[in-house]
């Protein structure tokens, strides 16, 4: 039997395994991505789909740059996207309140508004007046807001199936259903992978997208599952922004739901949603936003994160595995970057220089 070869062999569909198969197959160079279970079926099906760098920056950076730049691919990118598979990725331009609920907390933020203007972002201070006409259900007592106007959202599971979609129709075969058990090396070389059903593919270029999953495969990796609960609600009212508070944040999605996340645990390969979560989740909500006190609690849904030592993904190439391409360890990011992950991992492939500097995010650093 021979044995199949491609250029680039994606492993794992979540978003990052799809934005990488379809910004390969953009360029015509051909590409197989092995999913074990479904495309989209484990974090990248729920997570809240915000794309909020200025929310996850701690201050100026390589995060910052490279979250800039992945926000920045959004709109031309749901449009084109609309356009090539017919799916709405529910993409929102609503910008994003992150409230004060005291005045330390005021303090801090206006301090960010002032770093972040000098960098240029389109970001202000909101005082109680403002915050409140703009979002009139939220809770009273609040010291003001950091209003970011470029930070917005869209939806997880349809931006993931649109991507993997377009890729196939871009020539990249996706096979769901087939997981690979180990690499394949010569030497320092990745020269392919074995799947779980013994079958074996050569490839230039594997890419690990195998998301908090990814150390089983490459255990000098350093990626933990970080479980994330939600929960939906459905209200007659709405909101017109994300709101952010400091343990919390409420979403009123494309499809009418409210989302109200997330909880971070370090609990291992857990993704079942918890009663206990629920409920935290669902009193910081109503702290900030009272009147969700009568909406209805449709479901709760956990998803794990792939997270990393210092929180920062996993992406370049490592001296001890020529071949290999990491594309891992988005820990809350996984949705904001997919698209510029997309493009990096295709630009390594093509033997081209990355579109931003991923020093910061290299392998080596945990070699
Ligand atoms: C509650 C919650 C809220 C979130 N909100 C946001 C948000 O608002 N914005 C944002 O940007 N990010 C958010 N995230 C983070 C985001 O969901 C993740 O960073 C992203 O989904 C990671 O994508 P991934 O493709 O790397 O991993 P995954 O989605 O986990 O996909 C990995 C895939 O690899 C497959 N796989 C694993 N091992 C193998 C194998 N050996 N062979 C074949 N396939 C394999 C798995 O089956 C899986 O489908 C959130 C996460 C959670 C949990």
């Amino acid at each position: 039997m021979s044995v199949p070869r491609t250029d680039v062999l994606v492993i794992g569909g979540g978003i990052i395994g799809a934005a990488v198969a379809d910004a390969v197959a953009a360029g015509g160079t051909p590409v197989v991505l092995l999913e074990r279970a479904q495309v989209g079926s484990a974090a990248s099906s729920g997570a809240a789909g915000l794309l909020a760098p200025l929310v996850e920056a701690e201050g100026p950076g390589p995060f910052l740059e490279l979250a800039l730049a992945g926000r920045a691919m959004f709109r031309d990118a749901a449009a084109a996207l609309l356009r090539d598979t017919g799916v709405d990725v529910g993409y929102r331009e609503t910008g994003t309140l992150r409230v004060a609920e005291d005045d330390g907390v005021a303090r801090e933020l206006r301090h960010r508004v002032s770093w972040e203007r000098e960098r240029g972002l389109g970001v202000r201070w909101l005082e109680p007046a403002e915050l409140a006409s703009r979002e009139p259900l939220l809770h009273e007592g609040l010291s003001g807001a950091l209003f970011s106007a470029d930070d917005h959202q869209v939806t997880s599971s349809a931006l993931t199936h649109a991507l993997a979609r377009r890729a196939a129709a871009r020539g990249a075969v996706i096979v769901e259903g087939l997981g690979v058990e180990r690499l394949l090396r010569v030497g320092d070389r990745v020269v392919g992978v074995r799947t779980t059903r013994g079958e074996e593919y050569r490839a230039k270029h594997v890419v690990l997208a195998a998301g908090p999953w990814s150390s089983t495969l490459v255990p000098r990796v350093t990626v933990r599952p970080l479980k994330g609960q939600l929960v939906h609600l459905r209200s007659a009212r709405t909101l017109s922004h994300p709101i952010f508070g400091s343990d919390v944040y409420i979403v009123a999605k494309a499809d009418d739901r409210i989302v109200v996340g997330a909880t971070v645990e370090d609990v291992g390969f857990d993704w079942a949603p918890r009663e206990e979560a629920t409920r935290s989740l669902l009193d910081r909500a109503f702290r900030l936003i009272p009147a969700l006190r009568d909406a209805e609690v449709l479901d709760a849904w956990a998803g794990l994160r792939p997270g990393t030592p210092d929180r920062l993904p996993i992406i370049g190439v490592r001296r001890d595995a020529q071949g290999l391409i990491f594309a891992t360890g988005h820990f809350r990011n996984g949705v904001l970057l997919s698209l510029i992950t997309g493009r990096i991992v295709a630009a390594i492939a093509a033997g081209e220089p990355s579109p931003v500097d991923i020093a910061a995010f290299s392998p080596e650093r945990f070699a």
